[in-house]
């Protein structure tokens, strides 16, 4: 390659840098945002560039190591392709990655797959963001032990690098506030423990998972991401938590002081920290310590699977069918069915506690007629909406100030009310509550 083949700017890659950010950094090296750097190298290509850390394929990046003369196998590790056959099999470009939410926006919906420590963004002499930000199970600085931040706090705008219009700074792509400028709590719990140990799991590839022998590292990160599925949403999560809460002093939040979501790969830092922590306790000692909790928890097979065997990890698929299938007791759900009419005769909820209540004994088949705990009301509609002698309109901004910043309204206004008071974030700042005064709801850090 001649010298002059290459672009004028051509800044090194930084330590653990993503390879987003240094195209943004290579961008304003040479005098351009972004997007136009993206539709100088890729003519006819879309307007705003794909998310790179996962899009940019062999061709580009080839034509990006010329322009700069940098390896190309270095731009391959700055993209998920680092964790190809560790943290996932392989990536079709097509289907989620469990632990590799997208960033920025697609499709008009906002994706809060880009994290950031505002910590890390000062102290660097060149701000630029590091690959590990994009991992979901990695929500704390292991540096500054503070929480990373995935969406503006004024605004709620996710972060994403490609749309930067600064030169140098890396900013809010909603309202362009500086993202050194911004501050993150502290974990509710010690969630750098966990994620080291993921850490090393990536790099080792593989894990003893005791009956079932040493398991390829993507098998072992899918059957984590089933068991925080369970803790995220659904009937059981509740009681899950509890059970953990229960057992493991080092997990004792209340299982009110996290959102529930359809997929716990989705909310806030905060919350998913707390989660992750959860579901890699129940990994270990597998399957014992998961079957014992989903027993307790009144959970059966038909609860744990609920799509074909072959879409789950084979350690999870056995567990469940060798350890919680229930023996078939005949169909019983035309009497539950009775039952729940008769408790909602009687203006009560047909829970699953209720109907156990009634019925005096637990049935399979409860889970298909048993009502969801939760109310299901949006925000602030809920019986639980204590907040007596609130205007509604201040109710209903909280409200959506709180659904921004992906949390339930009760946490929210708590740290809100701490920083306006002055009092110190404690260790687990949303786990004083009164389990009263929230409403459980399923936020998602994904809109839909
Ligand atoms: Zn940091
Ligand atoms: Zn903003």
């Amino acid at each position: 390659m001649r010298d002059d083949d290459r672009w004028p700017g051509h800044p090194r890659l930084l330590p653990d840098e993503s390879v987003s950010s240094w195209f943004t950094r290579t961008a304003a090296a040479n005098g351009l945002r972004p997007g136009e750097l993206y539709r100088i190298v890729q003519p006819g290509g879309d307007r705003n560039p794909r998310d790179f850390d996962r899009h940019a394929d062999d061709c580009l990046l080839d034509l990006l190591a010329d322009k700069t003369g940098l390896p190309v196998e270095g731009l391959k590790l700055a993209t998920f392709r680092r964790w190809s056959g560790r943290l996932f099999e392989h990536d079709d470009g097509l289907n989620k990655l469990a632990w590799l939410p997208p960033a920025g926006r697609e499709g008009g919906r906002r994706c809060f797959g880009q994290q950031i420590c505002p910590w890390c963004l000062r102290a660097d002499a060149q701000p630029y963001l590091r690959l590990n930000w994009r991992l979901s199970f990695f929500t704390t600085c292991p540096i500054h032990g503070r929480l990373l931040l995935d969406r503006c706090p004024s605004c709620a705008e996710p972060f994403s690098i490609l749309r930067q219009d600064g030169r140098g700074a890396i900013c809010c792509p909603g309202c362009g506030a500086d993202l050194r400028d911004l501050t993150g709590d502290e974990p509710a719990l010690d969630t750098v423990s966990v994620q080291r140990d993921l850490l090393d799991l990536i790099r080792e590839g593989w894990r003893d998972l005791g009956e079932y022998g040493p398991v390829y590292s993507f098998a072992v990160f899918e059957l984590l991401a089933v068991i925080t599925r369970l803790l995220a949403g659904g009937k059981h999560a509740y009681a899950l938590r509890t059970r953990i809460a229960e057992h493991e002093a080092g997990l004792s939040v209340r299982p009110e002081a996290v959102p529930r979501a359809r997929d716990g790969a989705l909310l806030t830092p905060r919350a998913r920290g707390v989660l992750v922590a959860m579901a890699h306790w129940l990994m270990a000692d597998w399957p014992h310590r998961f079957v014992e909790a989903a027993k307790a928890a009144g959970m059966a097979s038909t609860d744990l699977r609920k799509r074909p065997v072959g879409e789950y990890p084979f350690a999870y698929a056995h567990a469940v069918d060798w350890y919680l299938k229930q023996p078939h007791k005949g169909d019983a759900t035309a009497e539950i069915m009775v039952a729940a009419q008769v408790l909602h005769d009687h203006g009560q909820s047909a829970s699953h506690r209720n109907l156990v209540a009634l019925c005096g004994t637990k049935l399979g088949s409860m889970g298909g007629v048993a009502e969801p705990v939760a109310s299901g009301l949006p925000w602030g509609k809920g019986r639980y909406w204590k907040l007596d002698g609130v205007s509604p309109e201040v109710k209903a901004a909280a409200r959506r100030a709180a659904h921004g910043a992906g949390e339930d309204v009760g946490p929210w206004l708590d740290a809100l009310l701490r920083r306006t008071l002055g009092l110190g974030a404690i260790k687990t700042p949303f786990d004083g509550h009164d389990p009263d005064t929230i409403t459980p709801d399923g936020n998602v850090g994904c809109e839909e």
